[in-house]
């Protein structure tokens, strides 16, 4: 119980359905979820819809909320997986409004576009975040999109998408939302964290919103499998082969997100493993500040932000210099070998 509130130990992580279902049987009251869908692909549903241990099934029919009867999420109102549509759409939405104050989560999907795109009911989706946002009492952004824009906010971004935290500033709707980035969100990320909300625990949050135990470590430095490939300078040269995905334009040496210990697909795998680079969806600036996609990072003038001037220090350069010198170790070590097996 106590490792479930505190989002954080590793052995949570792996047993995380079964005391997931015994820490949400302790919430008192049940909480009431609006999940609303804007400039996306609808992936962030099918990620969600594809949760494991719990499934969706049990998520939406067995693990029940204290002595409420009632399951975790089963949204009040979510336009893709709801039946209703039209007017009794609209009366859902209502009911939600007019629920229990102090138990309102909105989850959005997708990214905020300017006045005149992405119209739902014949009002722009912008409109009716504004219109919903007030009567939340947490906000959960779930997906690149909705976090930090996205795919949709990629030059030239016509529709002038952004993302929900930066709109409620816009707007002057003074709320936190808790960021749950990837392209798609992991459905642990989204489970848990509403499990935590609902339980009145504390959730720490990074710099971007991020839940911290989720999005507080980079990649490389911590949870990557293929990093003794990386310090021993073995590099795939492309996909598919063995060896470090850096040169082939894995983003994971400055991507803060633990994907390679949560994985995806009933955490099954993750890009890295299926030979792929990361790319890094988990950050903001994704995609545009991320490409191009398959090159190493050291050709990027502009990731993260820093511009040229700033290269020769922090993270880039240091990364560069570690490649260069496990470079040389490789090549360095295989002569020897060489050298070793001539003699
Ligand atoms: S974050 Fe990715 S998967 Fe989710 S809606 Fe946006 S583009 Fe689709
Ligand atoms: S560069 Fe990518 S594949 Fe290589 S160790 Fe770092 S995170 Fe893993
Ligand atoms: S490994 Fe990288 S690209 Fe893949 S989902 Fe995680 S952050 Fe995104």
């Amino acid at each position: 119980m106590k490792t479930v509130a505190v989002m954080g130990a590793a052995a949570f992580l792996d047993t995380y359905g079964v005391e997931l279902a015994k820490a949400i049987n302790e919430v008192k009251d049940y909480w009431h979820i609006c999940w609303l869908n804007g400039a996306a692909c609808t992936g962030c549903t099918i990620s969600f819809a594809q949760s494991v241990n719990p499934g969706l099934l049990e998520i939406f029919t067995s693990i029940l909320v204290g002595n409420s009867g009632l399951p975790i999420v089963l949204p009040d109102y979510m336009e893709t997986l709801q039946p209703a549509s039209g007017t009794l759409a609209e009366e859902l939405i209502n009911r939600w409004k007019k629920g229990s104050k102090g138990r309102r989560i909105l989850i959005v999907e997708g990214a905020v576009p300017k006045k005149g795109f992405c119209q739902i009911h014949g009002k722009d989706f912008y409109e009716h975040l504004q219109d919903v946002a007030p009567y939340a009492d947490h906000v959960i952004a779930f997906g690149a999109c909705a976090c930090f824009g996205g795919v949709p906010s990629a030059k030239p971004n016509p529709t002038g998408v952004r993302g929900v935290q930066e709109f409620f500033k816009e707007a002057g709707i003074n709320k936190q939302v808790i960021n749950i980035p990837c392209c798609p969100g992991n459905p642990d990320h989204l489970v848990i964290t509403l499990s935590a909300v609902m339980l009145g625990e504390k959730i720490e949050l990074d710099k971007y919103n991020r839940p911290k135990v989720f999005f507080g470590k980079l990649m490389h430095d911590d949870l990557c499998p293929y990093r003794p490939y990386y310090d021993r300078g073995i590099f795939a040269e492309k996909p598919g082969e063995e060896g470090c995905r850096y040169k082939i334009g894995c983003k994971g040496p400055m991507t803060h997100t633990d994907c390679a210990l949560r994985k995806w697909n009933g955490h099954l795998s993750y890009c890295v493993e299926v030979g792929a680079p990361c790319i890094g969806c988990a950050e903001p600036g994704f995609p545009d500040n991320f490409e191009p996609f398959y090159k190493p990072v050291a050709e990027l003038p502009a990731v993260l932000g820093f511009g040229p001037e700033k290269i020769g220090e922090g993270i880039l350069a240091a990364t560069a210099a570690g490649i260069a010198i496990h470079g040389i170790r490789h090549v360095m070590s295989k002569k020897s070998e060489d050298r070793e097996k001539k003699r």
